[in-house]
């Protein structure tokens, strides 16, 4: 570890560089490996990203269908194929859609 201070006097600046115990500052406990008690973590994580995952798949203009339209020009991909065939312009971004592109998410 170094400490470093900066004294400015009558306009000068001069740099002072102090090194302190440097074995005992170096001494850093990095635990890796399985941790035991993390499973139930782990599962509410695993369903928590699952919840996430559907979310971003589900439709948000009927909230019920699978979203697998690509809007052109924007990219947004947020509507079933059923939704965007009423859609003139993006749920997302309100964009004027010129054209649309069926992505298959397996
Ligand atoms: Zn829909
Ligand atoms: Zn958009």
């Amino acid at each position: 570890m170094t400490c470093v201070s900066v004294c400015v006097s009558d306009g000068r600046m001069s740099t002072t560089t102090t090194s302190v115990a440097t074995s005992a500052a170096s001494c850093v406990t990095i635990t890796e490996g399985p941790d035991v008690g993390s499973t139930a973590d782990e599962a509410a994580l695993q369903l928590e990203e699952n919840r996430k995952l559907k979310e971003a798949r589900t439709c948000k203009v009927c909230m019920d269908g699978e979203v697998n339209i690509v809007f052109l020009p924007c990219g947004h991909f947020v509507c079933c194929a059923e939704c965007s065939q009423h859609r003139q312009s993006c749920p997302s971004c309100c964009i004027c859609i010129s054209g649309t592109v069926k992505a298959s998410v397996s």
